[in-house]
């Protein structure tokens, strides 16, 4: 490929923070595509995703990653943290996401990590639209970036959209000068296939409650566009317990017909074209033990 100009800049960017910081959210305001399946629990990204952004000035290969798990007992939690270890090796950058007015052990843990890596750092503050009083701000940058080193500080919303082109400009200045690796429609190296999974996943955590979520996850057994244009996609919901399947079902089917209407509504706007879902809720005893469901369930990062 060739430099689109002399000055064109490209390199890969990870989001690195603790569960529930905004990094996915951060991800999807950044390319302008919900790509990273985002909710309030912790945990809700177990993939390794890319996230492309290319504009005039260069292009941004971000890398969500899964929240680094400590105590991971399970062996789904090893696998994710093998993930979050390996999106942040062999990259450009490092941004570390945290909220506003918060540092705690697990952001001081991860940064001790990421000090390892021997490339540029910036520090993200998000969620500055929660901050009522703007003014303890500044100190509780001033005692943070007494301890610590960042090569720059910048302040966003990713939920308002704030603060966003300041950092990408700070991002980009600090990427090697080399032509784009990826088109310039590309958002994702993701198939839409994995996105179907991620669209259902996303509405288990955000409709079940408690432990359940975890002990889910999704498969799609088959994605095929059908000659009226209309893509068919059947996805199995994989839970632990029969117990779980009857929530998952819900009353006369209630939950998993919900959970179905607003999947394939998210589907049909983001693959551009209608969607016919069919979901079913299968039993597979022990598969978040288990490493040779994993890997076939996709977590094989
Ligand atoms: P991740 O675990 O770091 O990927 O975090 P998510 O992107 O999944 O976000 C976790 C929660 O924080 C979700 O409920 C988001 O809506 C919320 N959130 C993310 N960014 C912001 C923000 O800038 N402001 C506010 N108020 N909430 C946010
Ligand atoms: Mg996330």
């Amino acid at each position: 490929a060739e430099l689109p100009h002399d000055d064109f800049r490209c390199g890969t960017v990870a989001l690195a923070g603790r569960p529930n910081v905004g990094k996915s959210t951060l991800l999807n305001a950044l390319i302008g595509f919900r790509l990273s399946i985002v909710s309030p629990r912790p945990q809700t990204t177990r993939h390794r995703i890319l996230g492309i952004a290319t504009s005039e000035a260069g292009q941004i290969m971000y890398v969500d990653t899964p929240g680094l798990h400590r105590g991971a007992k399970r062996a789904m939690n090893r696998s994710l943290n093998r993930a979050a270890r390996s999106a942040i090796s062999e990259v450009d950058l490092v941004v570390q996401v945290i909220e506003a007015g918060r540092w705690t052990d697990e952001d001081e843990a991860l940064y001790d990590a990421l000090v390892e890596q021997k490339v540029p750092r910036l520090l993200v503050i998000n969620k500055v639209d929660l901050t009522k009083d703007k003014s303890t701000m500044l100190p509780f940058v001033a005692e943070l970036m007494a301890r610590h080193s960042f090569d720059d500080v910048y302040y966003v919303s990713a939920l308002k959209e704030k603060g966003l082109k300041e950092l990408e400009k700070g991002i980009l200045k600090r990427l090697p000068v080399q032509p784009p690796v990826f088109g310039e429609d590309e958002v994702t190296d993701r198939s839409e296939r994995f996105l179907a999974a991620e669209m259902v996943r996303e509405q288990l955590m955000l409709r079940l409650d408690q432990e359940l979520p975890y002990a889910t996850t999704v498969e799609i057994e088959q994605f095929s566009d059908r000659p009226d244009g209309v893509a068919e996609i059947h996805a199995v919901i994989w839970v632990e317990r029969d117990g779980q399947k009857a929530i998952v079902i819900g009353n006369g089917g209630a939950q998993l017909k919900a959970i179905g209407t607003s999947a394939r509504r998210h589907m049909e706007r983001t693959f551009e074209r209608k969607v016919f879902l069919r979901l079913w809720v299968k039993v597979r005893e022990g598969w978040v033990d288990d490493e040779t469901m994993l890997k076939k369930f996709g977590y094989t990062d």
